[in-house]
């Protein structure tokens, strides 16, 4: 006899994504909280660096602790996730490929998957493993930022030039979102193009 099944048993994927200043991480958040006022287990990862297994918390002003990992590979993802129905990564761009595999795993265990990251980088290039992740989820939200420049909705993520200093110390001041006729991603120090944008994200998050 086949067990009946409800709608509670089916997962599937979905995909944050967007420029920089987009409001991916506050939408993945608001769609976690949301699992959580209807008391479903909920866990996050995040991408981080020498922070294997440290455990924090995300978004807890509610009171409602959301256990948060911070992890180097996408695999470990699979050693933590434990028992949660709703599984949440933010920062994706930044884990490796196997995050595909891991979250299709996920989804076909019965799971709610909600991944958060970047879909391009600052030279335009797709941003893996967001690309693969969008053809393979089941709901895809593209969120637009505002161009600085003319106000209208912005895509892109602009590295900004600053002759005055070698080392960029923060997101804001590093990038800005543009529109397609605003955004040039070679208007900025031929010496710091040697710095990918996710290189510099990753130095900016370990300093918080
Ligand atoms: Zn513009």
């Amino acid at each position: 006899m086949q067990p009946h099944l409800t709608p509670r048993d089916i997962g599937w994927i979905e995909v944050v994504t967007g420029c920089m200043f987009s409001g991916k991480t506050e939408e993945l958040i608001r769609r976690l909280r949301r699992a959580q006022y209807a008391r479903q287990s909920v866990v996050v990862f995040k991408p981080g660096i020498d922070a294997r297994y440290a455990e924090d918390s995300v978004g807890s002003h509610s009171g409602q602790r959301m256990r948060s990992f911070n992890i180097e590979r996408a695999s470990e993802i699979r050693e933590l996730v434990g028992e949660a129905q709703v599984v949440g990564v933010d920062e994706a761009q930044f884990l490796d490929p196997e995050l595909v595999p891991v979250c299709e795993e996920l989804a076909n265990e019965g799971r709610r998957v909600i991944v958060a990251g970047l879909d391009m980088d600052y030279l335009g290039q797709p941003f893996e493993p967001i690309p693969h992740l969008l053809a393979v989820a089941e709901y895809i939200t593209k969120q637009l930022a505002i161009c600085v420049v003319c106000g209208n909705p912005a895509d892109r993520s602009q590295r900004l030039v600053d002759r005055g200093s070698r080392v960029l110390v923060g997101e804001t001041e590093a990038y800005e979102a543009r529109c397609r006729l605003h955004w040039d991603p070679h208007n900025f120090d031929h010496e710091q193009q040697t710095l990918s944008l996710g290189a510099n994200l990753a130095e900016q998050s370990c300093n918080e």
